[in-house]
């Protein structure tokens, strides 16, 4: 089942926007995404293959979770990155995958 990823997210009652317009930053930076909890945005590359990039999508929406429900406080970058390969790994089995409107 295709899941296309939608515009914006709600975590924890705010609304982060998913973004792919910072291609230029993202690349300079050398980051596949990057979230901002002030501005509630979730900034993912385009330049990624897409199942890093469903990796990516799920590493920054955990940190908007640990964010929102934990003050940051729950999981640092290796969790971060464990988790959402785990998680990947399940979804994948489901027959989940991913869809950027990119
Ligand atoms: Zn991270």
């Amino acid at each position: 089942m295709k899941v296309t990823i939608p515009a914006s997210l709600e975590v924890g009652g705010v609304a982060y926007r998913i973004r792919y317009d910072e291609q230029v930053f993202l690349r300079r930076e050398g980051l596949g995404g990057q979230t901002r909890f002030s501005e509630l945005e979730i900034s993912l590359s385009d330049e990624v293959a897409p199942e890093k990039r469903s990796h990516t999508f799920l590493h920054e929406i955990l940190h908007a979770i640990d964010e929102e429900y934990c003050n940051s406080k729950a999981l640092d970058e290796k969790s971060t990155d464990a988790i959402s390969s785990g998680l990947l790994q399940v979804l994948k089995q489901l027959g989940i995958e991913f869809v950027f409107e990119v």
